[in-house]
């Protein structure tokens, strides 16, 4: 099939829509109608920054386009979504889906009926550093991750479990794959009224266990994941972009592009630790992410995360915010 030209609009040009208008600018196959913010202020300044038309209202824009990203606070995801189906637009939304899980089914339910793509923007997936891991038979038994960051007021609309921990829960349940079988969690708010740090364990039906701890004052940024399995351990920096491996060889003069072959006893055999640190592939990931909506449209790719997952990465983030919230008030 032909890759043809989508008419796209994006609707919140805040802090991250504003990258969604310059790759859409940008990527050959978008055509890019035109924006949409409540805050006119700032749509002004992002029409004139980027020479694209500023619409008064989004029945305007929704009018002219095949295709829109909903990039607005999280508040507002499911309302626009559902407007943007009735009106027969695919939708690229940024995380979380929905604020709430109701919001979510009914948006999934409309876009099945309406035969919609929703897409969601779990931008790690895209992450360099964690493709790099595409090569290895990842079959986790622990996951370690933590993300955290300095205090900013973008973001406080929700807690931190669906402002930043989400991220997280999605690359947990892209990496594990079984059904959750519990979840212990705990957290606190500190700097808001709402939860500013948290930590959460989720154990799975195969016996992973995934550690999780995410929070929003922290002094520096942090995003690290580790992932162990039989035979084999990985740190992934998502942040700084670095992917080192280590797995255990039988062999010493095997042909590898190891760096590093440290040898070791263990019942009187002799194994070696194989070091990698892998070579990453530097591309853009919200422009990789939004070439791969424009051709989930056109049915030439798939969505790299589904509306469906964006969904169950809602349902365990509202659940642990549930059992933190019980905790502490
Ligand atoms: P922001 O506050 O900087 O921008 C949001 C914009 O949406 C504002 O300009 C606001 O005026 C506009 N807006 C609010 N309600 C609207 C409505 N009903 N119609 C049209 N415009 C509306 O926030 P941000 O940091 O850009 O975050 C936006 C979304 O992106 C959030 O859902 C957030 O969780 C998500 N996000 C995702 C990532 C990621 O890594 N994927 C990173 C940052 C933010």
């Amino acid at each position: 099939m032909k890759y043809k030209s989508i008419k796209i609009g994006v609707i919140g040009v805040g802090h991250l829509g504003q990258h969604h208008v310059k790759h859409f600018k940008n990527l050959q196959h978008a055509n890019l109608v035109g924006i949409f913010d409540t805050n006119r202020e700032r749509a002004e300044e992002i029409s004139k920054k980027y020479n694209i038309k500023n619409f008064e209202n989004i029945n305007l824009l929704l009018n002219r386009v095949e295709a829109v990203s909903i990039v607005t606070t999280t508040q507002h995801h499911g309302e626009i979504a559902e407007v943007c189906i009735k009106n027969k637009i695919h939708i690229f939304i940024e995380k979380p889906i929905t604020a709430t899980l109701k919001e979510a089914d009914k948006i999934l339910k409309m876009a099945d009926e309406n035969k919609i793509i929703v897409q969601v923007g779990h931008i790690e997936r895209l992450n360099p550093a964690l493709i790099a891991l595409e090569p290895y038979i990842i079959e986790p038994k622990f996951i370690e991750i933590q993300r955290l960051a300095p205090y900013t007021s973008r973001g406080t609309d929700v807690p931190v479990v669906l402002d930043k921990m989400i991220h997280d829960i999605d690359i947990i349940l892209s990496l594990v794959k079984s059904k959750l079988k519990s979840i212990q969690a705990t957290g606190m708010s500190i700097l808001t009224d709402s939860i500013d740090i948290a930590h959460a364990r989720l154990r799975f039906n195969n016996g992973a266990v995934a550690s999780i701890m995410s929070s929003r004052i922290a002094k520096n940024e942090v995003r690290k994941l580790k992932i162990f399995q039989k035979d084999f351990y990985s740190t992934i920096d998502l942040l700084l972009g670095m992917t080192e491996v280590y797995r255990i060889s039988k062999n010493k003069n095997k042909t590898e592009k190891s760096i590093v072959k440290i040898p070791f006893d263990y019942k009187d055999k002799t194994k070696y630790i194989v070091y990698e640190k892998l070579k990453l592939i530097k591309k853009d990931p919200l422009k990789m992410e939004l070439k791969n909506f424009l051709k989930s449209i056109q049915g030439l790719q798939k969505p790299i995360v589904t509306g469906k997952q964006g969904r169950d990465a809602l349902e365990i983030a509202l659940e642990i915010q549930k059992m933190i919230i019980k905790d502490i008030y």
